[in-house]
């Protein structure tokens, strides 16, 4: 029994129940796990869908070049998908996102060209027009701008919620989700809701992003908008792939209440995931506190792996340095000695 590649064994991942962080929550947790997939993210799923429908659109033509504005897990999926199909790319990604994901998208035969993060989205140096613009000088290059190509909704549509669905045997209620291009909330709740228009999703969004408000007033309020530092979720526009109509609401999370959670969960749980696992957790045990019964049945997206972010959240200097930690958890030789 063998794949005939890497990409053959994307999706199907396991989805786990909490045992420890979900404490006093009434009702079932459950976590569906995506680093499982073949580049350690969900992402995978978008990437491969992206380059599939690009190509049956004969928009993406043999030794072409992908160009992608993408904060790492994008970037991973699209250069797995373009190894086996014989692709290149260039991803711009902003400098607040981890070394090991710039690392990692090298690793892989990728180029990687940084951009500065507090700029907005038109400013010539930001990561969507660098990487605009390379898309207009390439010939035969293909853009496929994950905020707003709905292969990326699509992808979870057709995948991601129908596993969630049968893995559940149809008895989901809550699904919970950070929202980033929207993707994996928006395709996943437009299934779960024509199976069951009961079941509630929960959007999970940063302080700092334009999501939750836009939600509740219908106005894109530009003072919402402030540097945050967790990576992949929030935004300071509104893709294409967020539909307001599939989530019903939105929770905010602080950086550090994300980045707490997601070492509650490595070291409770033993699910070494990224920060945004943690804000999605925090966020939809938030909702669940309040409003979820016995019988209930949560999904929470669990987005990347924790490898990503050892050097940040996982670092107890990072995160004392970030006033998210008292003090460093563990000791190191000079605290036992003196
Ligand atoms: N978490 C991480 C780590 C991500 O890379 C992303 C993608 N931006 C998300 C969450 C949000 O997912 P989506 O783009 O499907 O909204």
């Amino acid at each position: 029994m063998y794949y005939n590649s890497l990409i053959e064994t994307l999706g199907n991942t396991p989805l786990v129940r909490l045992n420890s962080v979900s404490n006093g929550v009434k009702g079932t947790i459950l976590v569906k796990v995506e680093y499982f997939n073949p580049g350690n993210s969900m992402k995978d799923r978008m990437a491969l869908k992206m380059i599939e429908d690009a190509e049956d659109a004969g928009i993406l033509k043999p030794g072409g070049t992908i160009i992608e504005g993408t904060s790492g897990n994008t970037g991973m999926g699209l250069a797995l998908a373009a190894i086996s199909k014989g692709y290149k790319c260039i991803f711009t990604l902003a400098d607040k996102q981890s070394q090991e994901k710039i690392d990692i998208l090298r690793a892989v035969g990728a180029e990687v060209i940084v951009c500065p993060t507090n700029v907005p989205p038109e400013d010539p140096k930001s990561y969507y027009s660098v990487a605009q613009k390379l898309n207009k000088e390439i010939p035969n290059s293909f853009y496929p701008n994950q905020y707003d190509n709905l292969s990326n909704t699509k992808a979870h549509y057709e995948t991601t919620g129908p596993e969630i669905w049968e893995q559940t045997e149809g008895k989901i209620t809550h699904y919970a989700a950070g929202v980033g291009t929207g993707g994996s909330m928006c395709g996943v709740s437009k299934y779960l809701k024509e199976q069951n228009p009961e079941i509630i999703s929960v959007g999970i969004d940063t302080y700092g992003s334009v999501f939750k408000h836009y939600k509740e007033t219908g106005n894109f309020d530009e003072n919402e908008i402030y540097p945050y530092l967790t990576e992949g979720i929030g935004e300071d526009i509104l893709p294409k792939n967020v539909d307001f109509s599939l989530i019903d609401t939105f929770v905010k999370v602080t950086d550090k209440d994300g980045a707490i959670m997601t070492r509650r969960l490595a070291r409770e749980e033993g699910l070494f995931v990224g920060w945004s696992s943690g804000s999605a957790v925090q966020g939809a045990l938030d909702y669940a506190r309040e409003h979820l019964q016995e019988n209930d049945i949560m999904v929470i997206i669990l987005p990347d792996h924790g490898t990503r972010y050892l050097g940040k959240i996982y670092n107890d200097n990072w995160m004392k340095d970030h006033g998210f930690l008292e003090q460093r958890e563990f000791a190191t030789a000079k605290d036992i000695i003196s």
